[in-house]
């Protein structure tokens, strides 16, 4: 699979609290399985989400401002950002700017080629539904594989599915290793929903405002790679956007606010250094 830019984009939230209040499941629904909640395309599923996620317009689990805001389905989850320092990015500031957010593993020509390389979990499980030691399990499994790769600790963390970015045990667990800033996004392409070309009609749609942007794609899908993106390039650079990392379309050019170095990479031991796609949780939000 070709690679692309891992062009991480975040951006900015500013500081908005939302007050947590209780959330109670009605019996007659179950936990969501797969991230889908409430009303989905008008049909009743029956599902709530995780605590500290809420339910999107389009039924869908998470932490980002689409899901939490105006469009929150109340009644199948709710959201609260608590204030302890941890910031979520989800757009550009700069006008006419526009960041694409990929899932990616050519990490040192993705690193020294200079875009940002954020945590995604290690085999990309539903946080919501991950114990405390699960959750640690997964960062701290992939953060000894970056830090062999790379050499480096990654500070910024794209939560699986955008889920649980509100859940205080992961927001500890991230600050305690020193994570800096949540990367989720403001535009979804819905590739990993659709086909190539429904995703390529809805894409200048997207966009077309011309506001600063964070796009969500997924390198592991193949049409994204080879039709999708190039598209989403051609059809950004017609509107007259110019593309940038999320940190550095959010202002922060500085390297050390996006990786901090903690020894050198590391040559590749095939015996314990190795990963196994099988490990890979269902699903690719
Ligand atoms: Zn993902």
């Amino acid at each position: 699979m070709a690679r692309i830019n891992f062009l991480f984009i975040l951006l900015s939230t500013t500081n908005i609290l939302y007050v947590f209040s209780q959330f109670t499941n009605p019996s007659s629904y179950s936990l969501s399985p797969d991230a889908s909640c409430g009303n989905k395309n008008g049909t009743e599923h029956n599902f709530y989400c995780p605590n500290y996620d809420c339910c999107s317009t389009n039924g869908y689990c998470g932490g980002s401002t689409a899901h939490c805001g105006v469009g929150c389905q109340t009644g199948y989850g709710n959201c609260g950002i608590p204030n302890d320092g941890l910031k979520s990015i989800e757009t550009c500031k700069k006008n006419k700017t526009l960041a694409f957010s990929f899932d990616d593993e050519i990490l040192q020509q993705i690193y020294n080629d200079g875009h940002l390389i954020g945590a995604h979990t290690w085999s990309h499980v539903h946080l919501g539904r991950a114990s405390p030691e699960e959750i640690d399990f997964q960062l701290d499994t992939l953060d000894l594989a970056i830090k062999r790769i790379l050499g480096v600790k990654l500070l910024y963390f794209r939560p699986p599915f955008g889920e649980s970015v509100m859940n205080p045990y992961l927001r500890k667990a991230l600050i305690r290793r020193g994570y800096k800033t949540i990367a989720l996004w403001d535009v979804d392409t819905r590739d990993w929903a659709t086909d190539s070309a429904t995703a390529m009609a809805g894409f200048p749609g997207l966009i077309s405002d011309l506001k600063p942007h964070i796009s969500l794609m997924h390198d592991r899908i193949n049409t994204t790679v080879d039709s999708l993106l190039p598209y989403a390039i051609e059809t950004a650079k017609k509107l007259g956007y110019k593309f940038d990392t999320i940190p550095g379309c959010n202002g922060q050019h500085n390297k050390h606010d996006w990786y901090r170095v903690i020894g050198k990479p590391e040559k590749r031991d095939y015996k314990t250094w190795h990963c196994n796609p099988n490990d890979m949780d269902s699903g690719i939000l």
